[in-house]
């Protein structure tokens, strides 16, 4: 069974998957694997790497979109289809509705277009069940700002807040489209109504 985690910054989609590996650990065992993309392969790495390093100054979107892809490819080939194969319970923090979203609705370079590549780079898989962690862009981008300079809390960026309002959207739209893979959970409950919500769907998924 295969499992994606998503959601925007802020929506607390990493420390919900970290309370969530704590429980399902003592139950699974080695049929639990979490894994993240780039996954820890050393192809997806590098390429990674070209992406952080190349953030802040002038890579094509395009390109960043292509690079997710391959990165993607590669974890898919080194880490999930191996693990998929021997049965384990797999749980990806991201997975391609992040390109959806961040790359053809945040950078504005087409979601439909950003589907179609990763369709090819996947091959079609898609996750069993996909966790969406919805929180409005103010309030995913204060949690940010909160953890990182309490002092700029009252200082949001508009562009960012923009940015960040169409990733949100198109996760919805994602959402409304796909409602049998993804589900969503209101993310501004409290972590612990969160994790709760998470687990009674991943039990629902892999019994089923
Ligand atoms: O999952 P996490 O919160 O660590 O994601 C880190 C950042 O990577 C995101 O906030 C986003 O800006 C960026 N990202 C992206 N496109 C993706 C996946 C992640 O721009 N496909
Ligand atoms: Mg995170």
């Amino acid at each position: 069974t295969f499992i994606s985690f998503e959601g925007p910054d802020g929506a607390g989609k990493t420390s919900a998957l970290h309370a969530i590996t704590a429980a399902l650990q003592p139950i699974l065992g080695d049929r639990l694997a979490v894994t993240r993309e780039p996954g820890g392969n050393a192809i997806s790495e590098s390429i990674r790497a070209i992406i952080l390093d190349r953030a802040n100054t002038a890579m094509d979107y395009r390109t960043e979109a292509l690079l997710y892809a391959a990165a993607r490819r590669q974890h898919l080939a080194e880490t999930i289809l191996p693990a998929l194969a021997a049965d384990q319970l797999v749980l990806c923090d991201r997975y391609v509705d992040s390109s959806v979203a961040y790359q053809g609705a945040g950078r504005q370079i087409g979601e439909q277009a950003v589907a179609q590549m990763n369709q090819f780079a996947t091959d079609g898989l898609l996750p069993n069940l996909t966790i969406y962690f919805d929180v409005p862009a103010e309030v995913g981008l204060q949690r940010i700002q909160a953890h990182r300079d309490p002092q700029q809390v009252d200082r949001l960026d508009v562009e960012k807040t923009a940015f960040h309002d169409r990733v949100r959207a198109a996760y919805l739209r994602l959402q409304a489209a796909n409602p049998q893979r993804i589900k969503l959970i209101d993310a501004t409950q409290t972590p612990d109504q969160v994790v709760a919500a998470a687990l009674t769907l991943i039990k629902q998924t892999a019994s089923g």
